[in-house]
């Protein structure tokens, strides 16, 4: 009877009085405690009549029991299929639908909404808070332990859905090897051992709180300090009582914007860690500058669990994320399909035990993006430097083809960004009666005088023509959604008319 993820993640610790999580307040949750609270509500799940394969889809807040519920999935041989937060009743009927679910677990908030969808599509509904609701009160007096659900290593154990970016969230089937290849090689990658305290303030219905932070930590025995959400004053009280920290740029940008956020405060944080979207280099600097520490940038997605990662030890690069991790392949192909050589721009392609077994219910879109020799297509355009060095140039689908000719955001921004009076940009391909597609600049300015278009554009003069946006627009903030990600479809949606 074997089940690899929740004997090397969870049942690892069962005996252990070490502090796996670490409220705001201070109180810890002990691992072994932990762990009979999953034991209770796998008792619960399964006495809803839930069946090994079965998925339970999850719309509820952070907090301990979240990840009880997650670690009760895994032990009882169930689906679990975390959902974020911010979706509305109508796009949780999608979902609900789309996968199938035999349970929809929700806040009490949400339940009046929630529960006539799950009825409709056919599944159970349940209420779990922190320490309550309906759930909650089936785990009351259950056994302190429940027999672990055998699994194989290609069993699914999770299905997360893409974050939506570029169209409509897909469901990523992620197996039990998947997620367990990803998290031990992360932790030796970046040195996690048992004496470390993440500061967590990642959602958990995403890949980077849920599987590169917490099954990491789960991974060496660490401990978390959960945070229900970012809240930089949160973050600067709590940052002295942990090793390491993981976050998406904007978290980063956010401290940087704080006085209080000095050196001292950093000092005993040995890594700083951040994806989930790019870090400007600039970010980088101005990090290191601030508190001495180089933020360690890796990049991955929903459908691969992390595929690459600046080096533990030896160089972080700025603006890159690094060579593939140990076990992972990366090629770059072009538009003909043939291989790129080293520092040509193309699609990106991996392969490795992190590469997920396709997309749910989704054949025909799993056939495409996935070649017949294993390597993943994963849309983003990059680069490999000849000492392996991934930088990632954009989305395949953000890339503007003006007149014919390929133009890179990435590259663009990163002129538009290093001009006097800029914070950050976005480049964005707009419909153009001659060109086809317009280069279209949105900028965010700083507090002093915002530059003139004329200033920009004169800045970028030494850009080939066809690189050099048609129209600045000037705006307060770009549109990002929770995982700090530039929302450019609806800035494409937003500035769709300007040449028509
Ligand atoms: P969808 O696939 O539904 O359009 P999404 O791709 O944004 O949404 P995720 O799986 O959450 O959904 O995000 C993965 C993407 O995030 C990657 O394909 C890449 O574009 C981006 N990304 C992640 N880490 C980095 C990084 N360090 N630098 C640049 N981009 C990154
Ligand atoms: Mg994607």
């Amino acid at each position: 009877m074997t089940n690899p993820l929740f004997d090397r993640l969870f049942a690892a610790h069962a005996d252990s009085a070490a502090p796996f999580l670490l409220r705001p307040d201070g109180t810890p949750i002990a691992y072994r405690d932990f762990l009979v609270r999953a034991a209770r509500l796998a008792h619960a799940l399964s006495g809803l009549g839930l069946e090994p394969g079965d998925r339970v889809a999850v719309q509820i807040d952070k907090h301990p029991d979240t990840l009880a519920l997650y670690a009760a999935c895994v032990q009882a041989g169930l689906v679990y299929l975390p959902l974020n937060t911010a979706y509305t009743p109508q796009e949780l009927d999608y979902f609900v639908g789309n996968s199938g679910a035999a349970l929809l677990v929700t806040t009490e908030a949400s339940a009046p909404a929630l529960v006539e969808i799950a009825a409709r599509h056919g599944a159970q509904a349940q209420t779990l808070e922190d320490g309550t609701g309906t759930l909650s009160d089936l785990a009351e007096g259950q056994p302190d332990s429940f027999r672990t659900v055998s699994r194989a290593e290609d069993d699914l154990a999770a299905i997360l859905y893409t974050s939506g970016t570029t169209g409509r969230s897909k469901g990523a089937m992620l197996t039990q090897a998947n997620l367990l290849s990803n998290a031990l090689t992360l932790a030796e990658a970046w040195r996690f051992t048992a004496e470390d305290v993440l500061l967590h303030a990642l959602p958990v219905y995403h890949t980077h709180g849920l599987f590169v932070a917490t099954n990491t930590i789960l991974a060496t025995g660490g401990a978390m300090i959960l945070l229900p959400k970012f809240d930089a004053d949160e973050m600067i009280r709590l940052m002295p009582r942990a090793t390491t920290m993981m976050g998406v740029p904007t978290f980063y940008t956010r401290l940087l914007g704080r006085e209080d956020f000095t050196r001292e405060l950093a000092e005993g944080i040995r890594l700083f860690v951040s994806g989930s979207a790019p870090l400007l280099a600039e970010t980088h600097r101005d990090f290191e500058a601030r508190t001495g520490h180089r933020i360690l940038e890796r990049y991955g997605m929903t459908e691969t669990n992390m595929s690459c990662s600046n080096p533990y030890e030896g160089e972080r690069r700025p603006g890159t994320v690094g060579p593939p991790l140990p076990g992972v392949e990366a090629r770059v192909r072009g538009e003909d399909g043939a291989v790129l050589p080293d520092g040509e721009i193309g699609v990106l392609e991996v392969r490795g035990p992190n590469v997920f077994r396709g997309y749910w219910r989704m054949p025909e879109k799993t056939a495409e993006e996935m070649r017949e020799d294993g390597f993943f297509i994963t849309g983003d355009l990059a680069q490999i430097s000849e000492d392996g060095y991934v930088t990632i140039v954009g989305r395949a689908k953000d890339l503007v083809i003006s007149g014919g000719l390929n133009v890179y955001p990435k590259e663009v921004e990163e002129a538009l960004d290093a001009l006097p009076g800029v914070v950050e940009s976005a480049v964005i391909g707009v419909p153009h009666p001659d060109l086809g597609e317009a280069v279209v600049a949105v900028v965010v300015a700083g507090p002093a005088e915002p530059p003139s278009p004329e200033a920009l554009a004169s800045g970028l003069s030494g850009l080939a023509r066809f690189k050099q946006p048609r129209h600045y627009a000037l705006v307060e903030e770009l549109p990002r959604n929770t995982m700090g990600k530039v929302q450019k479809a609806q800035l494409r949606e937003t500035f769709a008319g300007l040449f028509n």
